[in-house]
């Protein structure tokens, strides 16, 4: 191997606090321009920033989960840069005490586990957003004060494959932790890719960072992309320069947007409006007997309680969202493994082809546990459930009048069956004399033929039995 890949990120995570990180404007996504703003974070002259508990508390709980150090004490500075989208013309993050440090993520590929070091976690507010007219530029603040968890990682990944599973692991770890919706396309995490090669154990190169990338497509093309870029420059005999680069998805090809500038530019300084904030025990310790369950947990406890399989757990727990119906649908049913089975079977499948996200997705908990009620009662069959499950997900029908109306609750009345065995008996002698002369194969195709005529309303166990004896005594 000639060149090593050198990647570190830079995530950005919008959290989902209900107001602003240094004011009490809501964080909601949208509205109309410039109405989720105060004076505050409009930056105003004579207010000052009072800081939201609820976001320290969300660093916190990150940090723990991701074995970090937590700073006893963490400060805020001004990081200065003029740009309409900031309106005080510095932006309030932490450079010299940040919240969070030292930890790691763990990441598995092909069975391969790697520790992802993390360099640090800090907390910020987010910038404002601008708006391109034909003539001329607009801003909206709504965005603006909008708490952001900065997680910095070590230059640890090697691979593109490396960073998806992170930046995977990393978003199932801030759903888990309530702590950012992850919305992508709505930019709730944003990752820059900081990348640079190198000879195999050689000195760390020079790198580039593409920045504010908010799909994983994206990011995979745009690290294979500046991978072949860099490596072309430097065999060509050329040298790199650090700078900050734009990716364009559409021409999947990124330009330079300017030299990247270091820490002293940006001429950092303690907020003189932000005392430092002390971080206790008691208050770490209260966090930490907090923290809501995280999804491999989860999915240790489902293998262990449940009895479910690695497969079954790891696709109940892709989102919080689908791992928290289950859990309702099986405790209501008391039926885990059935439960377990109609969503990763029937209803996965019914969300596929209705274009819905594990986010969007809204379940009738009650009227599904009454369905597994049935169907492991021996109530209606597997096909009648099917159906039925079904016309609860589009139409969210009452599923008892459902299966009444359509006649699905299961035919049991022996009388009824036995008409059935003894008229597909009639109609298929050759069969039965084959059956009895000892190729208990065509034991199916009779079967099928009796449910058939019986409808979606057959009872099989009971249609099994009846042939079985009739086929025996005939
Ligand atoms: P800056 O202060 O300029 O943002 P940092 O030292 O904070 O730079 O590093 C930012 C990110 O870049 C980190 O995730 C780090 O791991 C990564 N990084 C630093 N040097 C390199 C390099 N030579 N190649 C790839 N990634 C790097
Ligand atoms: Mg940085
Ligand atoms: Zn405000």
């Amino acid at each position: 191997m000639k060149w090593e890949t050198v990647i570190g990120l830079e995530v950005h995570a919008e959290l989902s606090t209900k107001s602003k990180i240094f004011c009490s404007c809501t964080t909601a996504y949208g509205g109309g321009p410039n109405t989720h703003v105060c004076p505050g974070c409009a930056g105003m002259p004579g207010t000052l920033p009072k800081l939201n508990r609820s976001v320290v508390e969300y660093a916190l709980r990150l940090g723990i989960a991701l074995n970090c150090t937590i700073s006893k004490q963490c400060k805020f500075d001004r990081k200065h840069y003029f740009y309409p989208d900031l309106p005080n013309a510095y932006q309030i993050s932490q450079l010299y005490a940040p919240v969070c440090r030292d930890g790691y993520l763990e990441i598995e590929i092909n069975g391969l586990k790697k520790k992802i070091g993390i360099r640090q976690i800090h907390m910020e507010e987010d910038a404002g957003k601008l708006v391109h007219g034909a003539q001329s530029s607009f801003m909206d603040y709504n965005r603006g004060g909008v708490p952001l968890l900065e997680i910095v990682s070590q230059p640890d990944f090697r691979s593109a494959a490396e960073v998806i599973a992170y930046l995977e692991k990393l978003r199932e770890t801030l759903l888990y932790l309530d702590v950012c919706d992850c919305k992508m396309q709505e930019g709730s995490i944003r990752a820059d890719i900081n990348l640079s090669v190198r000879r195999p154990g050689g000195e760390l190169g020079v790198r580039t960072e593409t920045k504010n990338m908010n799909s994983f497509k994206a990011i995979t093309r745009a690290i294979e992309y500046e991978i072949d870029r860099q490596i072309e420059i430097l065999e060509d005999g050329g040298q790199l320069f650090q700078e900050t680069r734009r990716w364009d998805d559409e021409k999947g090809v990124s330009s330079g947007m300017r030299s990247k500038e270091n820490a002293q530019d940006y001429r950092y300084f303690p907020d003189p409006d932000l005392l430092p904030l002390d971080i206790d025990d008691a208050w770490l310790a209260r966090v930490k007997e907090n923290l809501p369950e995280l999804a491999y947990q989860k999915r240790e406890r489902y293998m262990r309680n449940y009895r479910l399989s690695e497969d079954e757990a790891a696709v109940l727990t892709v989102h919080k969202n689908i791992s928290n119906y289950f859990e309702t649908i099986a405790e209501q049913s008391g039926q885990p493994a059935e439960t377990a089975h109609l969503i990763t079977g029937e209803i996965m499948r019914l969300m596929n082809n209705t274009n819905i996200l594990p986010e969007d997705l809204s379940l009738d908990t009650g009227k599904l546990s009454t369905l597994i009620g049935l169907v492991c009662g021996g109530k209606i069959n597997r096909s009648a459930y099917k159906e039925t499950v079904e016309a609860v997900f589009t139409g969210n029908v009452d599923p008892e009048s459902y299966i009444a109306e359509k006649g699905l609750m299961m035919v049991s009345d022996g009388g009824a069956v036995m008409e059935a065995v003894n008229a597909v008996m009639a109609e298929n002698q050759d069969s039965v004399a084959d059956y009895r002369a000892g190729k208990e194969k065509v034991f199916g195709f009779l079967m099928g033929q009796v449910m058939k005529k019986l409808g979606k309303a057959g009872n099989p166990d009971l249609a099994k039995k009846t042939l079985e004896n009739a086929l025996k005594t005939g």
